[in-house]
């Protein structure tokens, strides 16, 4: 997966990318990520980035010359490009658009916007504007990484064990099962027997219980009634009436 990141703050990203599974994707060539000063773009001997924004208002926007002119050198080489808008008015990040950006053979160029927003104009460069939730915060830069990172952990040789990821939240559809590690006992708290029993298939059934419970609880939306199996559906039925009861 090869990237360029637009941003004012290169260093926000530099500290992340060096640190842990990302930096040794980049160090296994499975991961490129080329950062951008936007400043380095803008002219003036202040090399100005915002102004105010036409019709009066709070803040700053983000003006659209540096982002052009990053734009146009990126360009330079011919390589070909999809560009991604960081904004809280874009489309929402999901785990499908992490294994279609995984996917993407063309560079991913993602745009970190500041201030107030990024003058409208900047969308004509982009092919998509993307969210990574219902909040703002200050940048792009840590949506940008957030979507790098979820992206490139699904990139074979990336993660260590793949099976991680095979059954991890969103991936099968349900939120993930709890996981315990040693001690068994620890400050009176227990490890649940089934997965110490080495009956690898009630410990598969267990796990699957505990996801069907836990989205049920928390993420009702993410459960097709369609996309259940009848296994699925008896372990909800038993949730269901088990709560029931406790109620
Ligand atoms: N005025 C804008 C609004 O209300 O939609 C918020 C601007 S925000 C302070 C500055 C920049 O942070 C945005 O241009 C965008 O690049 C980034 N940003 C903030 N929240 C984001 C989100 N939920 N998803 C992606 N990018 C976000």
């Amino acid at each position: 997966m090869k990237c360029d990141v637009l941003t004012l703050f290169p260093d926000i990203l530099t500290a992340y990318l060096n640190e842990s599974i990302l930096k040794r994707a980049r160090e296994k060539e499975l991961l490129d990520v080329t950062l951008y000063n936007i400043r380095d773009y803008a002219s003036g001997v202040h090399r100005q980035v915002d102004d105010a924004p036409y019709g009066g208002g709070a803040g700053m926007v983000f003006k659209p010359e540096p982002v052009f002119k990053a734009m146009d050198a990126l360009k330079e080489d011919g390589e070909p490009r999809r560009t991604v808008l960081l904004s809280p008015q874009g489309k929402p990040f999901s785990q499908t658009m992490a294994e279609d950006y995984a996917a993407e053979s063309r560079r991913l160029v993602f745009i970190c916007g500041r201030y107030e927003g990024i003058d409208e104009r900047v969308k004509t460069l982009v092919d998509e504007e993307v969210s990574i939730g219902d909040y703002v915060i200050t940048g792009g830069e840590l949506a940008a990484l957030i979507i790098i990172d979820a992206a490139a952990r699904l990139l074979p040789g990336v993660v260590g064990d793949e099976r991680s990821i095979e059954d991890e939240s969103f991936s099968w559809g349900l939120l993930d099962y709890p996981h315990y590690t040693r001690p068994r006992e620890f400050r009176g708290l227990s490890v649940p027997e089934v997965l110490t029993s080495g009956n690898h298939k009630e410990i598969q059934l267990w796990r699957r219980r505990q996801a069907l419970k836990k989205t049920m609880e928390v993420r009702p939306d993410l459960i097709t009634e369609d996309e259940l199996s009848d296994l699925d559906k008896k372990l909800l039925n038993e949730i269901k009436s088990a709560s029931l009861k406790d109620s």
